[in-house]
């Protein structure tokens, strides 16, 4: 997905579980990683998703009352760099902060020689990077399912110690036609089974 279009698997316009605040969260569409243990190979496959002008969705997130940013996860947000990039600027030049789930290292894009790559990047302020890793699940730190994982404050926007107030949470939805919706960083099987219910898993990384 190139220019000005995004392909997207979901969004939640105010959430409280996928960073730090009330965010408007962006599930992109498309992941070429397939990592061993992802939660979301509902999202790997490229083009199926709902597609999104920039503009479209920008007008989303300025509608929304009461945000303190946008997250990006996925699927990879990196494999839709440039369109994220030119929504990031938005983002950012009107005061909100840019949380990104990412499956490469902040090494990999900081060296990528694609531009989208560091247009992107450069509009993040927590960067939260690395594979979901199933040997290191690990739920003792916000928003992360595995140790490998790290958060990178790339601007001052966020502080290490803003971190610390927060702890792993679930959100549940229930639509008008009854079918639940989860979303945040939990133990889902143990979930499941207090619930006595077949939930399914959306949370990506
Ligand atoms: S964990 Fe993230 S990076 Fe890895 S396959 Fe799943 S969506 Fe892709």
């Amino acid at each position: 997905m190139t220019g000005n279009l995004l392909n997207i698997y979901k969004i939640i316009k105010n959430t409280e579980v996928e960073g730090p605040g009330r965010r408007f969260c962006i599930w992109t569409q498309g992941c070429s990683r397939h990592c061993k243990g992802c939660f979301a190979k509902q999202t790997w496959e490229f083009g199926v998703g709902k597609s999104f002008t920039v503009d479209d969705l920008w007008n989303e997130i300025k509608a929304e009352n009461g945000i303190e940013g946008i997250t990006l996860l996925g699927g990879e947000p990196f494999e839709q760099a440039e369109p994220l990039a030119i929504l990031t600027t938005l983002v950012k030049n009107s005061g909100y902060s840019v949380v990104c789930f990412t499956g490469y290292t902040y090494e990999e894009l900081k060296n990528s020689k694609n531009s989208g790559v560091t247009a992107l990047l450069n509009n993040i302020d927590l960067l939260i990077d690395g594979n979901f890793i199933q040997d290191k699940f690990d739920l003792t730190r916000p928003w992360v399912g595995s140790s490998n994982q790290r958060y990178l404050f790339l601007t001052d926007y966020y502080k290490p110690e803003d971190i610390k107030k927060y702890k792993n949470k679930i959100e549940i939805r229930i639509a008008g036609n009854g079918k639940l919706e989860i979303n945040g960083m939990g133990d889902f099987k143990k979930l499941e089974q207090k619930l006595c219910l077949q939930l399914g898993q959306n949370k990506i990384k």
